[in-house]
């Protein structure tokens, strides 16, 4: 028998409470796993909350990443014993997922613990600094390179932001912070931020094309101020774009992309094929400094998981919250 975070739905509503289940209930799967921790991100509270039809089937437990060890397996590359993080590839949405005290999945959506985390560290950092990370990698590659140009990085006091600030200020960027919580100024400032901004200055209607400011951007929101940090991002500069916490829409002209030459590049963490994930998770134990993201952290257990969705989605959490699946 285990605890588990379970949503039915009744009358059209998501309804979300910790159950005690028989490891009889779990989906099928080649690898059962005894997970350790999970997270809270931003998809997790719209599973949770129902806000989003990120769920597709009933019942579900949500959860799209977890951290654990492997209790059975007929998988090749697991043996029971191994240390494995989770992210993505479904699972919370259409897969029983990590906010439980066990998982049945399939081996092929593994990764090993990566060298120099704890399994606690890989879920403070979990698919938003993975995803944080993928943005970085996307800029990297676009030939950016600290000095460059400053970075900006929108809804500095999500999970995807801070961590996207503590690893572009480690590997030297200048990084501008944009956030609705100007209060928590300091705490940006301490991740590495040189600089922060009201995100009242981005998320109105703003002009096809402004006055350069950027470089490169990690935008987390999407909506009018996606469009106006590509309007004022500098010639030939780019914007990784992972996130809606503003909205989807994009509110756009083409005139950065053919009058400065911008670049957008769009960022999927779900589908990501596993060699870019190694790079990515490799990255993330060398240059996230571990006091950095205990600073960006707050442990939570799984019951307190079901309130602390609300609060995400109003935008009340700063930073990651870990889940200890075992609280
Ligand atoms: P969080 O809830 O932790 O952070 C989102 C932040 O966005 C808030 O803290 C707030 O920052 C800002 N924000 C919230 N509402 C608004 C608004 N109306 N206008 C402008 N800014 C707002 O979420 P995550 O960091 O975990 O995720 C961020 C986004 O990235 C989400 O949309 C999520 O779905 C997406 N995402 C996408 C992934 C992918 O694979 N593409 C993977 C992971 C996340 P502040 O208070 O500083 O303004």
């Amino acid at each position: 028998m285990f605890n588990a975070i379970v949503l039915t739905q009744e009358e059209g509503k998501t309804q979300a409470q910790v159950q005690v289940l028989d490891e009889a209930d779990l989906p099928a799967g080649d690898v059962t796993i005894r997970v350790a921790y999970s997270t809270l991100n931003y998809k997790d509270g719209l599973a949770i909350t129902g806000k989003a039809p990120v769920v597709r089937s009933f019942p579900m437990v949500p959860g799209i990443d977890l951290a654990g060890v492997v209790e059975a397996s007929s998988h090749a590359d697991w043996r029971p014993g191994d240390t494995v993080i989770l992210n993505g590839w479904g699972v919370g949405e259409r897969h029983w997922g990590g906010l439980a005290q066990k998982a049945r999945l399939s081996g092929d959506w593994l990764i090993p613990l990566p060298q120099g985390l704890t399994s606690r560290q890989a879920m403070a950092i979990g698919t938003a600094g993975y995803t944080a990370m993928l943005c970085v990698m996307a800029l990297e590659r676009h030939g950016i390179r600290p000095g460059d140009g400053d970075i900006l990085v929108t809804g500095a006091n999500g999970g995807v932001g801070g961590i996207a600030i503590a690893v572009l200020a480690k590997k030297g960027y200048r990084v501008i912070a944009t956030t609705g919580r100007i209060m928590e100024s300091a705490y940006l400032l301490g991740l590495g931020a040189a600089e922060v901004i009201d995100r009242a200055e981005l998320n109105g209607p703003g002009k096809p094309l402004m006055k350069e400011r950027w470089l490169g951007v990690v935008d987390t929101v999407g909506s009018h101020t996606l469009a106006n940090a590509c309007a004022s991002t500098y010639y030939n500069g780019a914007v990784a774009a992972c996130g809606l916490a503003q909205g989807m829409d994009f509110p756009a002209t083409v005139a950065p992309f053919i009058l400065r030459g911008i670049t957008l590049h769009g960022i999927d963490s779900v589908m990501v094929p596993r060699e870019r994930r190694l790079q990515a998770w490799g990255r993330l134990a060398a240059d996230l400094d571990p006091q950095r993201l205990e600073a960006i952290t707050r442990e939570i257990g799984l019951s307190q998981a079901i309130a602390a969705a609300t609060d995400l989605l109003n935008g009340e959490v700063r930073g990651r919250l870990v889940v200890d699946v075992n609280a």
